[in-house]
């Protein structure tokens, strides 16, 4: 059967990419879609778990407390319906989302290839449809990413996070009128910058409305700055890395994407964004949304750079946006992010808890399913809080110690109390990758080993091992001979160096491929298992070519400031070619009252607000409403020059030099050597990849 590779497979790009991964709207939305027998491995290389995978399966399974139904019974209370179809189809003609292709979830305990901690999240994340909460609290789940809750306002709907899509938010808020009745949204809580909690806005609301004062959009201090701005600069690198973590490319298979943790996948649909109408600003504030007091408690620098929590008095209830979830979250986001600080991240959840939890009657938040009753609330915040504040301290105590950055994932673990339940779970942070990023975090990315200091390159220092080690030929035979034993880890240190030395040595991949595949199913974290199994698939198969990130939607460059905009033009400029290069340029746009000076000097592209060179080489008026045609890439800048819309005076020359340099970043660059595209994708039986796309 014929495959198709992904004509755009990531489009706003590097812009609309702020998940609580927290990247992006990437379209991993509908990844593949499989028409996989689920019996069988999607991939004609693919190999089945292991005697030794199996071994680590039984032994969780013998040492968790899988009796514990707690949480599949609030994942079930207050069902109210479900639609027919478990698909919900795109403006643009793909599938959006799809429940049916996880439906293998449910028997995958024969195919014996799912960790079983992860497989339990995934079963639990099956839940779809309409729910309600309390009395006038309702929320539709398994829709998206993130849930979008709905609260019964004075006049009508009070909504939390309006998921990523327009089509996945306006088919939530259709099954809500269809079972609990019509009324309109008057009011919009974003809990944070992330876009899976924004992106479908339009989906349930007007902009005109929002714009008169007849929807109120109320958003956390510094929202818009980091709704955009967190995924611009490395916007490229985290789409490309995206393949990893949420296994772009894999099918949803019991041998390849079972889940990403938070939920099932993100919609591919159309990612919009209405800025908020009123910012809380203060730590705490108190106001009425639609006749509701609200206490809204701001929490930035935790799951998000902005993000707050809402204590609800009326109703006893606590939404805990995405800071306390059904899972420990991103200390370190595999997708590649700032890191996150896990000491403050713990000191918000213990605000809460004191100056709510005392007395919450009902949580709920923006991913996963609610807590009823004040004591499993006590109980999760507890837990919640510690976990955070136990990576911190533990990671620090051992690094005081000398425990490195390269050794502090074999060294720490989680608390064993927390272990033997549920409620803190590693379904998207993992250990591993948390605890290295709280010694990121302190100590930055050095173990103080002068051999790691200035080190060679890996395709430099691999010919020398490989060279060392007696040729390929020994290490395959070494490395079959570890594959053999189940000693994984092992076999991938000296298939990696053979790879990097030999990146056309398919056997060498081949058998670097099964020994990741095994590795990924051994792994509880489904990032974790989608970053092994996308680098076997890659190994195996090579990646797409072609694909590359398409211009950002008018929203995201509505939201984008003039300054973060001529950043990155300084980040796409090839700075070999600005030797010898000078010039200034100013920048006026009289609509928004702005100004900037722009200069090249020592191959390096500048800019800085509110200054003007009196002598600079070109002076460039335009409004900044014109300006996004240019930014969106819809037009050029000389041809708003030439018809007008653009004023310039001086020496337009520099700005042809300025576009000489600029380079547009592929999506598809290698990241394991020999895999650069195009794929072998018709070796490929029985499974497609379709084209999610995510927004414009
Ligand atoms: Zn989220």
């Amino acid at each position: 059967m014929k495959v198709y590779y992904i004509a755009q497979l990531i489009t706003a790009a590097s812009i609309s990419a702020a998940m609580c991964t927290g990247a992006i709207a990437a379209g991993a939305g509908a990844g593949p879609t499989a028409s996989v027998k689920p019996d069988k491995h999607f991939h004609p290389k693919g190999k089945m778990p292991s005697e030794y995978t199996q071994k680590i399966f039984e032994e969780a399974r013998a040492s968790l407390p899988f009796s514990d139904r707690q949480d599949f019974e609030e994942e079930e209370r207050g069902f109210i319906a479900a639609p027919k179809s478990k698909k919900i189809m795109a403006d643009a003609g793909n599938v959006a989302w799809d429940m049916e292709r996880y439906e293998f979830l449910a028997d995958a305990d024969k195919y014996n290839s799912i960790h079983p901690s992860m497989l339990r999240q995934s079963q639990l994340n099956m839940n779809f449809g309409l729910y309600k909460v309390v009395e006038g609290v309702y929320q539709v789940r398994g829709f998206d990413l993130a849930n979008i809750t709905f609260m019964q306002g004075k006049t009508g709907w009070v909504v939390f996070d309006p998921l990523t899509a327009a089509e996945t938010s306006r088919a939530a808020k259709k099954l809500l009128d269809e079972h609990v009745g019509k009324q309109a949204v008057v009011a919009v809580i974003y809990s944070h910058s992330h876009a899976d909690h924004w992106g479908g806005v339009r989906g349930i609301v007007d902009e005109a409305d929002a714009r008169s004062g007849k929807v109120e959009i109320i958003a956390p201090r510094d929202f818009m700055q980091y709704a955009i701005s967190e995924n611009v600069y490395a916007g490229n690198a985290m789409s490309r890395r995206l393949f990893y973590q949420y296994g772009v490319l894999l099918p949803a298979s019991p041998y390849g994407h079972a889940g990403q943790g938070l939920a099932q996948n993100v919609a591919a649909g159309n990612l919009g964004l209405i800025p908020p109408t009123r910012i809380v600003e203060k730590d705490i504030e108190v106001f009425e949304v639609d006749g509701i007091k609200m206490e809204f408690q701001n929490t930035p620098g935790t799951e998000a750079p902005s993000e707050m929590n809402t204590w609800i008095p009326s109703i006893k209830g606590l939404w805990m946006a995405e800071n306390v979830v059904g899972s420990v979250h991103n200390i370190y986001t595999l997708r590649g992010a700032q890191v996150r600080d896990s000491l403050r991240w713990s000191k918000y959840i213990d605000e809460a808890l004191h100056r709510y939890g005392q007395q919450a009657e009902v949580m709920f938040a923006s991913h996963h399913w609610p807590r009823w009753g004040n004591k499993r609330i006590q109980e999760v915040l507890r837990d919640q809080r510690d976990i955070y504040a136990h990576m911190n301290n533990e990671v620090l105590h051992h690094v005081n110690q000398g425990v490195t950055i390269n050794e502090i994932h074999n060294v720490y673990d989680s608390p064993k109390s927390l272990d033997d339940g549920w409620t803190t779970g590693f379904y998207h942070g993992s250990r591993e990758n948390n605890s290295r990023g709280v010694v990121n975090y302190y100590l930055g990315h050095w173990d103080a080993n002068p051999a790691t200091l200035i080190p060679l390159s890996p395709r430099d220092s691999a010919p020398l091992f490989v060279e060392m080690m007696g040729g390929a030929k020994k290490i395959i035979a070494k490395g079959q001979q570890l594959y053999d034993q189940g000693k994984y880890l092992e076999a991938s240190e000296i298939l990696n160096k053979l790879v990097f030395a030999e990146p056309q040595n398919q056997v060498g991949k081949d058998l670097l491929a099964d020994v990741y595949e095994q590795i990924g199913y051994q792994q509880e974290n489904p990032g974790l298992r989608n970053a092994f199994l996308a680098g076997a698939f890659e190994l195996r198969s090579g990646i797409p070519g072609g694909a590359s990130p398409k211009t950002s939607g008018p929203d995201m460059v509505r939201a984008m400031s003039t300054g973060l905009f001529l950043d990155f033009l300084g980040i796409r400029m090839d700075s070999s070619k600005a030797e010898g290069m000078a010039f200034t340029i100013n920048l006026v746009t009289p609509d928004n009252g702005e100004k900037y000076l722009i200069e090249l000097s020592n191959e390096t592209l500048t800019n800085i607000e509110g200054y003007q060179d009196d002598d600079a080489d070109l002076t460039i008026t335009i409004n900044r409403t014109d300006l996004e045609q240019t930014m969106m890439g819809v037009q050029k800048l000389t041809d708003q020059i030439k018809d007008g819309t653009a004023k310039v005076k001086g020496d337009q020359q520099v700005l042809a030099q300025l576009a000489s340099m600029m380079v547009d970043f592929e999506l598809g660059f290698e990241i394991l050597p020999g895999t650069k595209g195009p794929g072998k994708a018709e070796d490929l039986n029985d499974f497609e990849v379709s084209a999610p796309v995510i927004a414009e």
